[in-house]
């Protein structure tokens, strides 16, 4: 523990924060040993809940002087292990910096704090004509500064774009305690576009303290269907040939045999449990012309096979049918007491192929996938369901998944579409990327954080290195435990 081996950082850190904004008793440490990423752990050897950007700054200071590394967390809802403490350190964690600080109609941004939740801003906004448009499904817990890090997308980043495209500025503390400041409340293309370097970092090249928020005109109206389908086949066919038309969804979402039956159980939509796929399909814009493009949407389901289509004009019943689908991560806990949710991309077309990949894979290392897909974007989110406490499901699990990204590089996609490579990806970057490449980002990396103590171990692979290693510094928690 810190306790020991750093007790001038401890109780420097205490009188900075005060005792209320302090963990470092073993057992409030679990909480923090991992985030939605449960497959490694390692615990911080203290926390913090700063309150100002002014605290954090002192934070990073001390951490620099006792050479202790450290790492920014939100919400811990990362599933790619973004927030494990690789060698311990200090967790800086924003739950306390929650303040939505300024919200401008007339010039469309928001201002506010990294640990505002993203719901909270979507409710704030409720009523004025305004969105927040990034929306992940997780946007009821995580923070706006998790998804700046992330550069979350969501159902909806289809047609709007994921978090880099709604991002106008930053105020940032680098690794060293200096605080700098990019971009603002008005577009600015002025030099470096270092607010797109940072949204996506991770966390490796600066800890970001404020945001400043595009706001979106709410559309005038909505059209939320269902397509019922009897095969994945022809669920993919359907969404290839709505695209393929020029039609674009603000979502486009599908989910499978095991999802829906999940979800049933949870929320009794009416979802019929023999149905292999179920497309959700909403379109927004102006009024005129919505009704015509849902006629399209529907009529092109049902010649792709739809069995069964239906509308969710209702506003109710499309607020009930995004709960179903939000909450859907939720619902898989009646299924599994743990699951793995991997994150690949995979260009449109190859998603019957993935599809049918997934369900070689799940078969030969005998473990249960279920699915859900932000499938417009050929995004998919293969769940993998396992039991944390026995060895032999993890690692089976573990090598699903490795398996099912293999193929999505194969089919010339990506290893992540919106979860980030945390810790868990480290090793495909040097499959994506070429050293090369990767030497650019590495210098990038060094020049905002060279003595590696922020975020260590994260995103990028050290030379030659599985990304377990870092710079040495003293570190005081080196092991990281994984469920094996
Ligand atoms: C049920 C469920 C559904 C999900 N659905 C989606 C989805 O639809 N789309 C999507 O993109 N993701 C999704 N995710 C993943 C996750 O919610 C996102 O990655 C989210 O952005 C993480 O936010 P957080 O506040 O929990 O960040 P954390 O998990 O706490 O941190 C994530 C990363 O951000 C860094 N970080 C946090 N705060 C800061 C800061 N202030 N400055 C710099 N770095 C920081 C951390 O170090 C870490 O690397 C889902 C997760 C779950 C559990």
């Amino acid at each position: 523990m810190i306790a020991l081996r750093f007790p001038a950082l401890l109780t420097e850190l205490r009188r900075l924060l005060g005792d209320a904004n302090i963990l470092a008793d073993h057992a409030e440490l679990v909480v923090y040993e991992c985030d939605g990423f449960v497959v490694e752990k390692n615990s911080p050897d203290v926390v913090c809940f700063p309150r100002s950007t002014a605290d954090v700054q002192k934070i990073v200071t001390l951490c620099n002087e006792y050479d202790v590394p450290f790492l920014p967390r939100g919400a811990g809802t990362s599933l790619a292990g973004g927030c494990l403490p690789v060698g311990g350190g200090v967790m800086i964690v924003f739950t306390r910096m929650r303040e939505i600080e300024e919200i401008n109609l007339r010039d469309r941004f928001a201002v506010v704090q990294p640990g505002v939740v993203n719901v909270w801003l979507t409710n704030a906004l409720k009523g004025t004509g305004f969105h927040y448009a990034p929306d992940p499904s997780s946007q009821g817990a995580c923070t706006i500064g998790g998804n700046v890090a992330t550069n979350s997308g969501g159902p909806h980043t289809l047609k709007y774009g994921v978090t880099v495209n709604h991002v106008l500025g930053l105020e940032a503390v680098l690794s060293d305690g200096s605080l700098v400041r990019f971009g603002g409340p008005v577009e600015d293309f002025l030099g470096p576009d270092l607010v797109g370097l940072l949204v996506g970092s991770e966390g490796t090249l600066a800890i970001v303290t404020k945001i400043w928020v595009r706001l979106t005109r709410d559309p005038q109206g909505y059209r939320t269907m269902l397509g019922i389908f009897d095969s994945v086949d022809d669920a993919t066919a359907a969404i290839s040939e709505i695209i393929g038309q020029g039609i674009v969804p603000a979502a486009l979402e599908m989910m499978d045999q095991g999802i829906i039956t999940a979800l049933e159980q949870a929320f009794h939509f009416g979802f019929p449990l023999d149905a292999q796929a179920v497309l959700l399909i909403e379109l927004d814009g102006l009024e005129a012309g919505l009704d015509e493009q849902r006629d399209r949407v529907l009529e092109i389901c049902k010649r792709s096979g739809a069995r069964e289509v239906r509308r969710a004009d209702d506003p109710k019943e499309r607020l009930k049918l995004w709960k179903c689908r939000k909450q859907a991560f939720g619902a898989i806990g009646r299924l599994s007491p743990s699951y793995c949710t991997q994150d690949g991309v995979v260009p449109r077309t190859k998603l019957p192929h993935i599809f049918r990949a997934i369900i070689a894979i799940g078969e030969k290392f005998g473990v249960r996938i279920v699915n859900v897909f932000h499938a417009g974007d050929g995004n998919i989110h293969p769940i993998i369901l396992f039991d944390e406490r026995d060895a032999a499901q993890v690692r089976k699990a573990l090598d699903a998944g490795h398996a099912i990204l293999e193929e999505c590089i194969a089919c010339g996609g990506s290893v992540t579409g919106e979860h980030g490579i945390g810790v868990e990806k480290i090793e495909f970057m040097s499959k994506l990327f070429t050293p090369d490449d990767l030497a650019v980002m590495r210098r990038v990396r060094d020049c905002f954080n060279p003595e590696s103590r922020l975020s260590p171990g994260k995103l990028l692979p050290t030379a030659g290195g599985c990304g377990m290693e870092h710079k040495p510094t003293v570190q005081s928690k080196p092991g990281r435990r994984a469920a094996l």
